[in-house]
C-alpha cells in the first residue's frame, strides 16, 4: 500500500510551500488509494510550539486536507529512537565520538585554508569509545567510506553521491537526543512510508538517510523533492513577499477550494488546464507531472482563481463567508438585506470575500464620507435637482422593485432632458458613496426604500452646505 507522510516541524505557521507539500503527499496517497500521515516533527524543543500544531492543524483543516494517521509526535517516541540508537551501536554501524567543539572548529578552519569541503575526518571511528561520567559523547553513524548513493527521484531524475562526499553525521547529542536525520529515519521505516515527498531543501540529506536506512535493513521509500517556490521578484518566497502563513489567505478573503487550486498548480500541471475540482486534481495527478523548475508566486494569478470560484462556488457559502465577516467586523445586518441579490450582484466583481464585504458595506451601515473623486464629479448644484426629484419620485413608489425604480429614474431623465449618467449617477454615490456599483436599479432596490431616501437628502444636504 502506497504511504506519504507531511512532516512538518512546529516552529511556524503552515506557510504557502508547506501547504503544496502536504497537498501534493495528500493528492499522491489519494491517487493511489493509499494513506496519507501527519507527523509533527517536533524534536527541536527550542524552536517548537504548541500554536505552530496548531497553526499547522488549522491550516490543514482549512484547505480540507485530511490525514489517515496521525497526527504522530516525534517526542513522544524518544524511547524508540534511543533504541535504534543503541542497536545501531551495538552492530557496529554507529560510535561515540568525543571531538570536543574546539577540535571540530580548528578541523573546519583548516579545512577551508586548504579549500577543502569542511566535513568529520573520522578520529574516533575506530577508537570505540564508551560513554562515562566524564565525557558527554555525541553518536556519530558510520557512513560507508566507499561506493556511491543513488536514488531516482520522481522529480529531479537519478541523483548519485559519493560516500566519499558524505561525513559520519551526528545522530545523538552529548544530552542522548537524536538529530533530525535519525528520527527521519526511524519514522519513515517504522510508519512503513512508501513515498517520500518534500522540499528540495531536503534533497541532500536523502543519501545519509539512504544509509541510516540501509544498515536498519529497511527497504528505502521513492523519493520525489518538490523544487521551491520563488516570489515575484525571483527570491525565495518569504515574508518579504507578503502572506506566507495560509491561514493569512483565509483572513485575507480567499476561498479554501480556490486556494487548493492554486497551490497544485505552483508546480505542476495538466496540459494548460487551470481550475481544477479536488476529484479532477486526484484524477490527473501524477508524480511525473510535477515542475523540474522553481515555480513563482503570483498573487495576481491567485486572485484570478478565486473569483472563479467566488462565482462557481455555491452562492449559500459566499453568503456563509460574508455573514462570517460581517459579524467579525461587528457590522450588524438584520433581516432586511436580501443576502442572496447584493452577494450574487457582487461576487462576478470582486476578487475576495473582503473586498465583497468592504464593496456591501454600504447595505449595512451609513459610509462615513463620500469617495472624494465621485462626490466631486456627482454632487454637484447641477445634480440637485435630479435629486430632489428622485426623493420624490421614490418616496411615492410602492412597489420597491428594480423595474419600477428603474422608471422613476428613466422618467426624471425625460423630464429634465438629460442622459442617465446625469440623474443616475448622483443617485449612486448618494446612496454608495463611491461611483462603482451593480445596476443602480437593483442597488437602490437592496438598499431598501428608507435608506434610500435618508441617503438622498443627506446628498442634497452635502451640495447644499459645500
Ligand atoms: N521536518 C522537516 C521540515 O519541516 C521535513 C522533513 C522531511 O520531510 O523529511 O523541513
Amino acid at each position: 500500500m502506497i504511504k506519504t507522510r507531511f512532516a512538518p516541524s512546529p516552529t511556524g505557521y503552515l506557510h504557502v510551500g508547506g501547504a503544496r507539500t502536504a497537498l501534493f503527499c495528500w493528492l499522491f496517497s489519494k491517487k493511489m488509494g493509499g494513506k496519507f500521515v501527519l507527523r509533527i516533527e517536533d524534536t527541536d524543543l527550542e524552536r517548537s510550539s504548541e500554536d505552530s500544531v496548531q497553526a499547522i492543524l488549522d491550516g490543514m483543516r482549512w484547505l480540507n486536507l485530511d490525514f489517515d494517521e496521525g497526527p504522530y509526535f516525534q517526542t513522544k517516541r524518544f524511547d524508540r529512537y534511543e533504541a535504534v540508537i543503541a542497536q545501531l551501536i551495538d552492530q557496529g554501524d554507529a560510535y561515540y565520538c568525543a571531538c570536543s567543539k574546539q577540535r571540530l572548529d580548528d578541523l573546519r578552519e583548516t579545512q577551508m585554508a586548504a579549500k577543502q569541503k569542511p566535513r568529520y575526518d573520522g578520529l574516533c571511528r575506530d577508537l570505540d569509545l564508551r560513554p562515562n561520567s566524564r565525557l558527554a559523547l555525541v553518536v556519530r553513524f558510520k557512513n560507508p567510506q566507499l561506493g556511491v548513493v543513488t536514488f531516482t527521484d520522481h522529480v529531479k531524475g537519478e541523483v548519485s553521491v559519493q560516500n566519499a562526499e558524505l561525513d559520519d553525521l551526528i545522530i545523538a547529542r552529548s544530552d542522548g537526543s537524536p538529530t533530525y536525520n535519525l528520527t527521519v529515519v526511524v519514522d519513515d521505516m517504522d510508519m512503513d512510508i512508501t513515498h517520500v515527498i518534500r522540499g528540495d531543501d531536503h534533497v541532500n540529506n536523502t543519501p545519509r538517510q539512504i544509509n541510516i536506512l540501509r544498515a536498519l535493513g529497511a527497504t528505502c521509500p521513492e523519493y520525489a523533492h518538490l523544487p521551491m517556490i520563488l516570489g515575484d521578484d525571483g527570491k525565495r518566497l518569504s515574508k518579504r513577499h507578503g502572506a506566507v502563513s495560509v491561514m493569512q489567505y483565509f483572513e485575507d478573503g480567499y476561498l479554501p477550494e480556490a486556494m487548493l487550486n492554486y497551490l497544485v498548480r505552483l508546480g505542476w500541471s495538466h496540459g494548460d488546464q487551470e481550475i481544477f475540482s479536488r476529484d479532477e486534481m486526484i484524477d490527473h495527478f501524477s508524480l511525473d507531472g510535477i515542475n523540474k523548475s522553481a515555480s513563482s508566486f503570483n498573487t495576481e494569478k491567485l486572485n484570478w482563481i478565486n473569483q472563479q470560484y467566488l462565482m462557481s462556488q455555491p452562492l449559500e457559502q459566499i453568503i456563509d463567508l460574508v455573514k462570517q465577516r460581517l459579524q467579525k467586523t461587528g457590522v450588524s445586518f438584520d433581516g432586511q438585506v436580501d443576502f442572496h441579490s447584493i452577494v450574487d450582484l457582487y461576487r462576478q466583481r470582486v476578487s475576495t470575500i473582503n473586498q465583497l464585504v468592504e464593496s456591501i458595506l454600504y447595505c449595512f451601515q451609513e459610509f462615513d464620507s463620500y469617495d472624494d473623486k465621485a462626490a466631486k464629479k456627482a454632487l454637484r448644484p447641477l445634480a440637485l435637482e435630479p435629486l430632489n426629484r428622485l426623493y420624490a419620485g421614490l418616496e411615492e413608489l410602492d412597489d420597491w422593485s428594480a423595474g419600477a425604480i428603474h422608471e422613476v429614474i428613466e422618467n426624471i431623465t425625460q423630464e429634465l432632458d438629460v442622459g442617465m449618467g446625469k440623474v443616475g449617477q448622483p443617485l449612486r454615490v448618494a446612496v454608495t458613496g463611491s461611483s462603482f456599483s451593480p445596476p443602480i436599479d437593483k442597488t437602490v432596490e437592496i438598499i431598501g426604500k428608507p435608506q434610500t431616501l435618508s441617503r438622498i437628502s443627506r446628498a442634497i444636504n452635502y451640495i447644499s452646505t459645500k
